[in-house]
C-alpha cells in the first residue's frame, strides 16, 4: 500500500525535552518504533546519550541523545544547532522534562487548630526558592523550548506540540502547589499557543497522565522501607475507578493520536489518561 496512513510516522523527526526518564523514554522508543527519528534531551546528557544508543540499536532509526537544560536558552539553542545539523529540523515537539520536589511540598494536607504553633510544616514554610524551581521547571521548562524548537515548524507551516499536564491541572492535589499550579498553566498555555498557531498549521494539545508510579511522586505514594502504599497511594486507588496506577505503555496510543496527523483537526485539547480519576465524584 502506497497512500501514507494518518498514523504514519515515517521519516518524522521528533524533539522529546526528559526523553531520559521513565515516561519521555517510553514515548521515545514507541515514536522510534513506529518509524520516527527522535533526538533526546535531557539534563542528564550521559542517560540522553545513553536512552539514543539502546533506540537506534533496539529500533533502527535514527536517535541522538543531547544534554540540554530546558530551563536554558543558551543550551536549548545549542541543542537545537545539533539537531538541524543531524536532523536538518523538526516535526514533532514534546515538552517531558518536569517534576516535584520533596522541598515545594508540605508536611500536612490541612492545617489543623494544633499546627497554627508549626505553620513552617505547612504552606507557610515552603522553602520559596524549591517553590520557584518546581514552578519553572514544569512551566517555563515547556515555555522556553517551545519557543526555541517551533520556530522553524511556523516557518515550515507544519508541526506538532505535545505537552504533558498531569491530573493536577484539573483540581489541585493536595501538599504540592508548585506543582499544581504549574501543570494547570500548562493547560492554559496548551489552548492559548494552539489558537496562536493554528493559521500556520502548528497544532498544540497535551496529555493529562493520571497516577504513575515514577522517580517523583514514589515518596508520596509508597513508604520507603516497606514498598507499602502511603495513605495517599490509598486514597488515590480508591479514588481510580479502573484502581490501579497506571504505565507508561498506557500514555502511547493518545500520544499517538496526537502527534500524527490521525489528529491533523485537532488543536488546544488535553486529554486525561486516568483510569477515570478526573471523572468520578467519590460517589
Ligand atoms: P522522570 O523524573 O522519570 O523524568 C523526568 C526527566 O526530566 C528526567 O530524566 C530528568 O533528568 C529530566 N529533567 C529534569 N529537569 C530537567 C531540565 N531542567 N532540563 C531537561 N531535562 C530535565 O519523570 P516522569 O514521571 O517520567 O515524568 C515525565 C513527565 O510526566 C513530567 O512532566 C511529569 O510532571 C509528568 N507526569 C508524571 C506523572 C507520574 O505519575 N509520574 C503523572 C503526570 C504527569
Amino acid at each position: 500500500m502506497n497512500a501514507q496512513m494518518p498514523s504514519d510516522l515515517n521519516n518524522k523527526r521528533v524533539i522529546i525535552t526528559g526523553g531520559a526518564g521513565i515516561i519521555c523514554g517510553e514515548i521515545a522508543t514507541f515514536l522510534a518504533q513506529a518509524g520516527a527519528s527522535v533526538a533526546i534531551l535531557d539534563l542528564s546528557a550521559e542517560r540522553a546519550e545513553q536512552k539514543a544508543l539502546e533506540i537506534s540499536k533496539t529500533c533502527n532509526q535514527k536517535a541522538i541523545g543531547i544534554g540540554c537544560n530546558v530551563l536554558d536558552k543558551k543550551s536549548c539553542d545549542a541543542a537545537n544547532d545539533k539537531i538541524k545539523e543531524a536532523f536538518g529540523g523538526a516535526d514533532i515537539l514534546i515538552n517531558g522534562a518536569g517534576g516535584n520536589s520533596p522541598k515545594a511540598t508540605t508536611a500536612c494536607e490541612f492545617i489543623a487548630d494544633a499546627d497554627i504553633d508549626n505553620l513552617d510544616q505547612t504552606f507557610f514554610g515552603l522553602d520559596i526558592d524549591a517553590f520557584r524551581n518546581v514552578f519553572d521547571l514544569n512551566f517555563m521548562g515547556t515555555l522556553l523550548p517551545t519557543m526555541i524548537f517551533a520556530r522553524s515548524m511556523v516557518q515550515n507551516k507544519d508541526g506538532v506540540v505535545l505537552n504533558i499536564s498531569s491530573m493536577n491541572s484539573y483540581r489541585p492535589l493536595t501538599r504540592i502547589p508548585a506543582y499544581s499550579a504549574a501543570k494547570a498553566s500548562i493547560n492554559n498555555f496548551t489552548a492559548w499557543l494552539a489558537v496562536h498557531l493554528a493559521k500556520q498549521n502548528v497544532r498544540v494539545n497535551a496529555i493529562a497522565p493520571g497516577f504513575l508510579l515514577t522517580n517523583q511522586n514514589r515518596f508520596l505514594l509508597t513508604d520507603p522501607n516497606t514498598a507499602e502504599l502511603t495513605a495517599r497511594g490509598s486514597k488515590i486507588l480508591s479514588a481510580t475507578p479502573m484502581n490501579r496506577f497506571g504505565t507508561p505503555e498506557d500514555l502511547l496510543g493518545a500520544v499517538k493520536f496526537l502527534v500524527s496527523d490521525m489528529s491533523k483537526f485537532v488543536t488546544g485539547i488535553v486529554i486525561p489518561i486516568d483510569g477515570g480519576f478526573s471523572a468520578y465524584s467519590g460517589v
